[in-house]
């Protein structure tokens, strides 16, 4: 069987993977395999998941909004539509489910991928989500109780903040390093690159002269421009920097949406929450507010990506008609890559039909 996978960010990537670990003919089609994924703070965080359509999280984008750290210049119409529809609507239990299912999945692949060789800085040391103040910290640890993955949880001190969420069962990864892992992996598995950008004729199952027998469309923000889905943007930025900071595990502030993760040749920082498709460069102004946590000596690299959203926060994962659709994992789309890679073989293999409330979107499709 012959699979194209458009788009070589984390999620096409994870796709080829396990397409070609049983031996299925790949190839992966963009002009830089891994350029739109490499920004992220690469925190394996799957248990920190933010259900999108509901009144608290349009709450926080205003509180965001109104500190700067949120622009809203441009959002999918049809994305809006689905998200004031579905306004406050709780996913059936068979969501959280699959999700539990993916969350543990993405945690076990990655420690797994560094049992066999530690190439990309994986940490299993955990995350802590600090607050500046004490009322937020007490909802912030409510809300944990109340989650549908149950995560261990500690509360602890951290200086010149009210407190701190510390996560012991999350890990953390360089990005850049394990995109470069997984692509000399498939590249040995024979997958092959073709590096530019394409669109599919997806009546005949054909990209230029190439014919394929599967579709697999992990592209991101840019799925809008072959599908009709309610996928939109929110844009960020990710810096490497030459510096220290006050705490040796990675951290998020709560106020901000700031992370920083200390690696071994950099310190990672990312931010920036803004409905946007541009590529305008707006990154630099995070490292301000993040002046009492980290000393930046230099700034090694500047990159952004745009997280893929669906109206709820769920990942958009189904087929029809030999077409598998592979995104809108938000601001989660590196901590649920690999299992979202993983379904997406399955359905492009045919081992299963459908994931249920995931590929809402993607059966009632029209193309
Ligand atoms: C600042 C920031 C920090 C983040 N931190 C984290 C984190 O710590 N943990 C986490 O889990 N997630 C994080 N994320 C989210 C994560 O980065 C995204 O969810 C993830 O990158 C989405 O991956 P993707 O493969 O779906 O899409 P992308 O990474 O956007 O990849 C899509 C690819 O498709 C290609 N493409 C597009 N159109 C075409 C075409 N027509 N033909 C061929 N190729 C095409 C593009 O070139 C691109 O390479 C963060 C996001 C941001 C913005």
């Amino acid at each position: 069987m012959k699979v194209a996978i458009i788009g070589g960010g984390i999620i096409g990537l994870m796709t080829a993977y396990y397409l070609a670990k049983e031996g299925t003919n790949v190839t992966v089609f963009d002009p830089s395999p891994g350029k739109f994924s490499i920004h992220a703070a690469g925190l394996i965080e799957p248990y920190r998941f933010d259900r999108i359509n509901t009144s608290a999280m349009i709450y926080k984008m205003l509180k965001y909004m109104k500190r700067g750290v949120t622009e809203v210049r441009q959002l999918n119409r049809l994305w809006i539509r689905e998200l004031l529809l579905n306004l406050n609507k709780s996913p059936p239990e068979e969501a959280w489910e699959t999700m539990r299912a993916m969350a543990k999945f993405s945690l076990d692949a990655y420690s797994k991928f560094a049992e066999e060789k530690n190439d990309f800085d994986y940490a299993n040391d955990g995350l802590l989500e600090i607050y500046s103040k004490k009322d937020d910290l007490e909802k912030g640890v409510e809300e944990e109780k109340r989650s549908p993955f149950s995560p261990k949880t500690e509360i602890v001190d951290v200086p010149g903040f009210a407190g701190g969420i510390y996560f012991p069962e999350l890990s953390r990864i360089a990005t850049e390093k394990f995109t470069r892992r997984i692509i000399s992996e498939v590249e040995n598995m024979k997958v092959k690159f073709q590096q530019k950008k394409v669109v599919p004729d997806l009546e005949k199952f054909k990209i230029g002269n190439l014919k394929f027998d599967k579709i697999v469309l992990a592209n991101g923000v840019w799925i809008t421009s072959t599908l009709k889905l309610p996928v939109t943007s929110f844009k960020g930025y990710g810096l490497w920097i030459k510096g220290t900071t006050k705490l040796k595990e990675a951290f998020v502030t709560v106020d901000e949406g700031i992370a920083v993760s200390p690696l071994s040749d950099h310190v990672k920082v990312t931010g920036g929450f803004s409905a946007d498709f541009t590529e305008e460069w707006k990154g630099d102004r995070i490292l301000d507010k993040i002046s009492s946590l980290l000393k930046v000596e230099d700034i090694i690299e500047r990159n952004m990506g745009f997280r893929p959203c669906s109206p709820d926060g769920f990942p958009i994962l189904g087929e029809k008609g030999n077409v598998i659709v592979a995104t809108g994992a938000c601001r989660l789309g590196w901590s649920y890559g690999p299992a979202m890679g993983y379904y997406a073989s399955e359905l492009a293999l045919d081992k299963i039909e459908s994931l249920g409330y995931l590929s809402r979107y993607v059966e009632s499709l029209e193309y």
